[in-house]
């Protein structure tokens, strides 16, 4: 394959060969993101993956919903007791949005106990994702972002991957429903590293031993970036 065919298929919004509708619109998606975004400034291509991926879950989830009920309901929780990995994009968004909150003394001291609780496990040999996560649900530890009522307490901007678990009959501990859209969730870390690399946002991650990719566990980012020396270039990189 040459690579002007390569350009083509990439932007073909027919599917090829062995792939799905679905995938062919992720590609053609991503594609034209990735162009459109050299010329813009962040925050226009933040709100611009915000609408893409909204509209299109809003569309799958109806579709799959549309012959059965959707068991979620606020105040339902057991979908919310797992770490979530966020880029650090991601973070810096939901950070500046909740500033206020987060910033308070109460709040930073559980954002502290969650940095604790991670590493202590890790002491203990926990050091895959998978593993923290299976622990985190095992002890029913809360996202640290879940109110006391079992709602979201940032239910207008959570995370992408939080919109996208879904369930057609009612988790419990004991019995887990959820789903989420498998080219959305592919798509949406996609879109987030191409993020990074083209704002070169992984600049700031000034971790020691960092991952190629600039990931977070929730609390631990949150944290991270609460203590961050440049806070506000990465504020006013974000709303440009
Ligand atoms: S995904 Fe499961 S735990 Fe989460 S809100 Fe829906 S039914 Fe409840
Ligand atoms: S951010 Fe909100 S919706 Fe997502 S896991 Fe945490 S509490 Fe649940």
């Amino acid at each position: 394959m040459t690579s002007t065919q390569g350009a083509n298929e990439g932007n073909s919004e027919e599917p090829t060969h062995g792939e799905s509708k679905d995938e062919a619109w992720a590609r053609k998606t991503f594609s034209s993101f990735e162009v459109s975004m050299r010329s813009m400034s962040l925050g226009n291509a933040l709100q611009k993956y915000h609408a893409v991926m909204e509209a299109r879950l809003d569309r799958l989830a109806k579709s799959y919903f549309a012959n059965r009920e959707l068991a979620c309901y606020a105040g339902c929780s057991v979908c919310c007791h797992q770490p979530l990995v966020l880029h650090l994009v991601e973070i810096a968004e939901l950070y500046f949005r909740y500033e206020s909150r987060f910033s308070k003394a109460g709040f930073l001291s559980k954002l502290q106990a969650e940095v604790l609780t991670l590493d202590l496990w890790r002491g203990e040999g926990l050091t895959t994702g998978p593993e923290i996560s299976s622990r985190y649900f095992r002890e029913a530890r809360p996202c640290v972002l879940l109110g006391e009522d079992g709602k979201c307490s940032v239910y207008k901007g959570r995370p992408f991957m939080c919109r996208n678990l879904l369930a057609p009959k009612v988790c419990t501990f004991e019995s887990v429903h959820f789903f989420g859209f498998a080219t959305i969730g592919r798509l949406d870390k996609q879109m987030l590293e191409a993020i990074g690399k083209n704002y070169d946002l992984n600049r700031f991650d000034t971790r020691p031993n960092k991952p190629e990719t600039p990931w977070f566990f929730l609390g631990e980012g949150l944290w991270w970036l609460s203590k961050h020396p440049q806070l506000e270039e990465i504020r006013i990189l974000l709303r440009a």
